[in-house]
């Protein structure tokens, strides 16, 4: 141990998309991780949060391999230069990849630029009913191949093999740690790891049929420089670090405290969002921006804010653009493809003249939504906070304006989110 280490970051990650990082950070604060989010790759210089692990949010799952590949190396080389003890790259827990990549060949780029010459790949994440069984994937009962990925628009899982899918999109054969040894504990996993590379294999799918079974597998990479995997394989990492006495075990989920007004942002026409937006609107005011009337977007967002910054000092107050599907259909039709992009800048701008307001907890409900007001807010790094609901946690905006944000995916959370999460904020 060496009180240089303890600051530095421990865990450099790079998820190939926001929710999955917001995901692994969740995860990793869970283990006790001061764990920080950053949105879109760093720029070359950009600061380094004080945190155990930091998580850089790609969006590379569906771009061309190569552009997968450079943004994956950018951001490894700014972790690099932040001083990390290992790597970790995540992944979907379905795998979402097609023949061309992503994963393989930014695991392969990933371990070459590291130096390093194996790593592990597993999906698992056992609490979603997602388990490897001799290398097949499981969506709960059913086989990957046979569960709804089969018809994913960018990425349909037709070869619930992992390791095929994954030989067909790397250099060599992949390898497989099979749940016997899995199951015998780190020890047997290390014994076949170092056979699979005396055998010239550089990545393996490990079996994983429950957390146990991820721990196993985190203790067996300690000594990896890279890691990859759906947020499950990170679980048992932290206790590496732990054991080395690497971390001061901090209340890793403790934000730094602010004063503010309080709004809800919902861009999300999810089932679940629309009843939470219904919810909401019986006990504070609420505001529709209206696809229909953004032909002047600047007007749509002054007179939102016109209405909702003198409320602001009374409690918290809702803007939405939610609709049914019908609705969505027509706003379609009026505004035409980019119609939901225009609708985003929207709801981002308005999201910005809140916070100019005082705001500073924010919930923000849908995924795309979510990405557009961090964007516009010009965070760059989101401190990971305590969970309000599985997958979605208070985090804390860093920078000359701090301040709270929950960025919730659309169909997260119960009908009364967004009061749980205000009552939560203070
Ligand atoms: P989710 O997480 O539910 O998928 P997103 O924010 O990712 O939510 O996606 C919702 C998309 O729908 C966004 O592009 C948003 O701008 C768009 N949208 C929001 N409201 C409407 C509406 N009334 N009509 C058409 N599109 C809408």
């Amino acid at each position: 141990m060496t009180a240089q280490r303890l600051a530095r970051p421990l865990l450099g990650c790079i998820a190939d998309d926001f929710t999955g990082a917001t995901d692994l950070a969740s995860t990793l604060v869970a283990q006790g991780m001061r764990t920080v989010v950053l949105p879109g790759e760093p720029r070359p210089g950009q600061s380094v949060p004080v945190a155990d692990a930091l998580v850089v949010a790609l969006k590379s799952r569906s771009v061309p391999a190569g552009e997968a590949v450079a943004a994956s190396l950018a951001a490894l080389r700014w972790l690099q230069a932040a001083g990390c003890a290992q790597y970790f790259f995540k992944y979907c827990s379905t795998f979402d990849s097609t023949d061309q990549g992503n994963i393989g060949p930014v695991a392969e780029a990933l371990l070459d630029a590291l130096g390093a010459t194996f790593t592990l790949a597993c999906p698992a994440f056992p609490a979603n009913g997602r388990s490897v069984y001799r290398g097949y994937l499981f969506v709960g009962d059913q086989l990957l191949s046979e569960s709804g990925m089969r018809d994913h628009p960018l990425t349909p899982m037709t070869d619930p093999s992992l390791v095929r899918v994954l030989s067909r999109q790397i250099r060599g054969d992949a390898g497989l740690i099979g749940y016997e040894a899995v199951d015998r504990g780190a020890a047997a996993v290390c014994t076949e790891m170092q056979a699979l590379q005396a055998r010239g294999v550089r990545i393996a799918i490990a079996d994983a049929l429950d957390e146990r079974h991820l721990r196993v597998l985190g203790e067996a990479c300690a000594d990896l420089a890279l890691v990859t995997g759906g947020s499950g394989m990170a679980m048992g990492l932290p206790a590496n670090f732990r054991a080395r006495g690497w971390m001061p075990s901090p209340d890793s989920a403790r934000l730094p405290p602010v004063e503010g007004f309080r709004a809800v942002v919902a861009g999300s026409c999810s089932v679940m969002t629309r009843t939470q937006v219904a919810a909401m609107s019986r006990w504070a005011p609420s505001w529709f921006v209206d696809p229909a009337s953004l032909d002047d977007p600047d007007d749509a967002v002054a007179r939102a804010l016109a209405w909702a910054l003198p409320k602001l000092s009374a409690g918290p107050v809702l803007l939405h653009s939610t609709a049914e599907p019908e609705r969505v259909l027509e706003a379609q039709r009026l505004l035409g493809v980019d119609a939901g992009a225009r609708i985003e800048r929207v709801l981002a701008a308005i999201a910005c003249g809140l916070v100019e307001a005082g705001v500073r907890r924010l919930v923000v409900a849908g995924g795309e939504t979510s990405g557009a007001v961090v964007g516009a807010l010009g965070i760059a790094a989101l401190r990971i906070g305590p969970v309000i609901a599985p997958g979605v946690p208070w985090t804390a905006g860093e920078g000359d304006r701090p301040m709270w944000l929950a960025l919730k995916s659309g169909n997260f959370g119960d009908a009364d989110f967004f009061r749980t999460a205000l009552e939560a904020a203070g």
